[in-house]
């Protein structure tokens, strides 16, 4: 189902597709033709004010880690994080532009079952530009409290190594003052994949909600 596809993952933030899908992204990365788009690339408040801009460089050394060109990511200019739902039409024409360059199979994104306001505008986004596409969310430990997975991905030991790495790339995000930071742990990383495996009995695992899924002849 994932092989010899064009798969473009999703996220709100950059850091959130390497929580989410890290390990399928490594995985299938001789098999299948990965795209990210990251549609944000700095946070304001409610006033419009600047609270963070993040540092590009940790997004490219993760995407290396995963084997994954410059090239293929797409990020978004004028999109501020924590505003999506105020932004939902720019979102919306981002995921347009992005899907009439490269026609993508599969869509990975993040979840309707997420805490975070932006994760689950860009889910709902999705929902319309990728109406017609094969379409999974992912989880983000700290954040999906209602996820329901209802696929599984096996992932290798080699493609579990290089989440914990391109994770760890996110330095700025690990301090304290700017998140809670904990989740970035290798212990928790790993003890997920291996939950998830569990569950499929398969020694690590990622999960994800199918949303839509075509099957075409
Ligand atoms: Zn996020």
């Amino acid at each position: 189902m994932f092989k010899n596809k064009t798969i473009l993952c999703i996220s709100a933030h950059m850091d959130d597709i390497e929580f989410g899908c890290a390990g399928l992204i490594k995985t299938l990365e001789n098999d299948s033709v990965i795209y990210v788009l990251a549609l944000s690339k700095d946070r304001k408040d409610s006033k419009g004010s600047i609270q963070e801009v993040r540092d590009l460089d940790e997004q490219y050394k993760s995407l290396e880690f995963l084997n994954v060109p410059k090239s293929n990511l797409f990020i978004s200019e004028n999109i501020p994080g924590q505003l999506f739902p105020e932004y939902r039409q720019e979102i919306l024409e981002e995921m347009y532009r992005v899907k009439s360059l490269i026609n993508p199979d599969i869509v990975i994104t993040t979840s309707e079952n997420d805490i975070h306001q932006d994760h689950r505008t860009v889910n709902k986004c999705a929902q319309k530009a990728f109406s017609r596409t094969t379409r999974l969310s992912y989880e983000i430990v700290n954040a999906t409290d209602g996820f329901l997975p209802n696929i599984f991905f096996e992932i290798t030991e080699e493609a579990l190594k290089a989440k914990v790495m391109a994770i760890d790339s996110y330095k700025t995000q690990q301090d304290s003052s700017i998140t809670s930071g904990d989740y970035f742990s290798e212990e928790i990383i790993k003890s997920l994949a291996v939950s998830r495996g569990a569950r499929v009995g398969v020694k690590y695992a990622e999960a994800f909600e199918c949303e839509n899924i075509l099957i075409g002849l």
